[in-house]
């Protein structure tokens, strides 16, 4: 393509990325143009050309998209905190739908999968949803505050004063920093000579409570003056509960330090969620769309089918809320979590809501997934919601040796989602259903739900019955499979399949082999563990079937 940087083309736009950038084709040549809206038709300015695509600049829209709509907002296009404010939310919904589509079918190679409506924010506004900000500080060429949101893939600070997706609070504590930083300018940090003190401005609300915790993110504990901004915020803020300093002196890109000390009032807000009241300490992750968050964790139980007689797994557990709001319908529920702070929140969580058959494990998921295994510990549901990043292969692996019933995936990124789910496929779990929930409107991010369901070859319900109507010596055995399959429970704590006991059987000659291998026998010969082997051994032992 011989299209070079200023080059001035007409350009309908006609599909947009998973990033929100709409793109069009001229001679076939994809074009990415920014801030642009399906169908609409543009003039564009090249920005750059690479050897596949370019990049190009909207100069003039000859006519405009019909999802089109004016932005409410001062700093949309140079803040890099929406993508979709110039479009009707009705047709961010339609996009966010489709990329998930795309990126099961073009990552994860699935045709046809029963991919549902996106579930989206029905509230009359979008606007105030996040309840958690991390406002970033620094300071521009003439030594002056630069507080707010950072620009599009830059750590550029783009000042602002409100931000329409967060709580009034947070625009008030933003302005009465503003004023107190004007009276006691204290150093703030600069990430590029690692020098300074101040890095952020944290700030966390209890939607449902209406508790406020402020923070800030500092090199060091001591802040000169900082009694005045806590008097400031005491005064004009009366829902903060909380004023917290976060020690962060490290050289790098993670916003949190992991020593935080209380400068005044409680350790964590408290919040609402599902009937359930959650404790959050600053380092704990808690979902950032409290009402959509609701929504998702309702088509999660939906998914996960609890009757109350089940072993649940919640992998990347945070502080407990998806286990503990399905922990009614299980028999028990064990969460796993990395942080340790968030483990401590999530014990504390199961009390103050008086669940008692919960447990949590901090540690890493793969991990802790290959301990469960070694204790015996058989679920029945796992749910896991790693971050963006996935599910480690070896914590997939573990859960398919595990063998639940259901896994239940909850993805804030649909590419890692697709990758994870191609695994899963393969190792015998088929994509039953898939729901994208709208979690950050105005926002490029879509969070999905999906139900994985054991494939039905290894069935146990399904190949007892059959097991038990071929089976020739029957009539004189002793014990039925589920009788063979309680003893090695109560006496072992082993959970065993009809396929493993009849395979066990056979080795006993209990079964006739040419009956055994009726049927798709293919699908149904797993090799035994050991220790299941020799527990199905002393079970055919007990009830006399074979010889001591
Ligand atoms: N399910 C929770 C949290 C989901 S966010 C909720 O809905 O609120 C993902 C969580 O995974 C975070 O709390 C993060 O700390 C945790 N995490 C990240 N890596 C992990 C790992 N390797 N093992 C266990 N937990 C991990």
């Amino acid at each position: 393509m011989n299209l070079k940087k200023n080059d001035i083309i007409p350009l309908s736009i006609t599909g947009m990325t998973a990033d929100g950038l709409g793109v069009g084709r001229y001679d076939n040549f994809p074009i990415f143009v920014p801030l642009s809206a399906i169908n609409d038709s543009l003039m564009v300015r090249i920005v750059k050309v690479t050897k596949r695509f370019a990049f190009g600049r909207i100069e003039e829209i000859l006519n405009s998209s019909s999802d089109r709509i004016t932005s409410d907002c001062p700093y949309f296009t140079s803040c890099g905190g929406c993508t979709y404010r110039h479009i009707s939310y009705k047709s961010e919904l339609a996009i966010k739908q489709q990329k998930v589509t795309d990126a099961l079918s073009r990552i994860g190679a699935f045709k046809d999968l029963p991919i549902q409506a996106i579930l989206g924010d029905c509230r009359q506004s979008t606007d105030g949803y996040r309840n958690k900000a991390l406002i970033p500080l620094g300071k521009d060429k003439d030594g002056k505050l630069q507080m707010g949101f950072y620009a599009v893939n830059s750590h550029r600070i783009v000042d602002a004063l409100t931000c329409r997706l967060q709580p009034a609070e947070f625009n008030l504590a933003m302005k009465i920093f503003r004023e107190w930083h004007r009276k006691y300018p204290c150093s703030i940090y600069d990430e590029f000579s690692h020098s300074g003190l101040l890095r952020k401005l944290y700030l966390r609300k209890g939607e449902k409570t209406g508790e406020v915790m402020v923070g800030l993110i500092s090199t060091k504990p001591k802040i000169p003056q900082v009694d005045e901004l806590l008097a400031a915020l005491q005064e004009s803020l009366p829902t903060m509960v909380s004023f917290v300093v976060n020690i962060n002196p490290d050289k790098t890109n993670v916003a949190l330090g992991n020593r935080n000390i209380t400068l005044w009032g409680k350790d964590t807000i408290e919040d609402e969620l599902c009937g359930l009241t959650f404790d959050i300490s600053p380092l704990s992750f808690y979902q950032v769309n409290r009402n959509q968050a609701e929504i998702l964790y309702r088509k999660a139980a939906e998914y996960a089918g609890l009757t109350g007689n089940e072993i649940l797994l919640d992998f990347y557990c945070g502080i407990g809320t998806i286990g503990l709001s399905m922990a009614h319908q299980a028999k028990k529920v064990i969460g796993v979590e990395i942080i340790p702070d968030a483990i401590v929140n999530a014990k504390e969580n199961a009390k103050r809501n008086r669940i008692t058959n919960a447990e949590f494990i901090c540690g890493d998921a793969a991990q802790a997934a290959l301990e469960l295994r070694s204790q015996n510990e058989i679920p029945d549901v796992i749910i896991v919601d790693p971050p963006r990043k996935g599910c480690d292969l070896s914590l997939i692996e573990t859960i398919v040796n595990l063998s639940p019933k259901r896994v239940v995936y909850v993805s804030c990124d649909p590419a890692t989602l697709a990758r994870d789910l191609r695994i899963f496929a393969e190792k015998g779990y088929h994509v039953t259903e898939v729901t994208p929930v709208d979690m950050f409107p105005r926002t490029a991010h879509v969070e999905s739900v999906v139900l994985l369901s054991k494939l039905k070859s290894t069935d146990a319900i399904e190949v007892n019955i059959d097991l038990d109507e071929i089976d020739l010596t029957k009539s004189e055995s002793k014990a039925t499979y589920d009788e063979i399959k309680q003893y090695v429970l109560d006496n072992a704590g082993l959970k065993v399949s009809p396929l493993y006991i009849a395979q066990v059987k056979r080795k006993y000659g209990i079964i006739e082999r040419d009956n055994y291998n009726l049927g798709d026998s293919k699908a149904r010969v797993p090799q035994v563990p050991l220790e299941k082997k020799k527990a199905i051994t002393d079970a055919l032992r007990h009830f006399r079937m074979i010889d001591n």
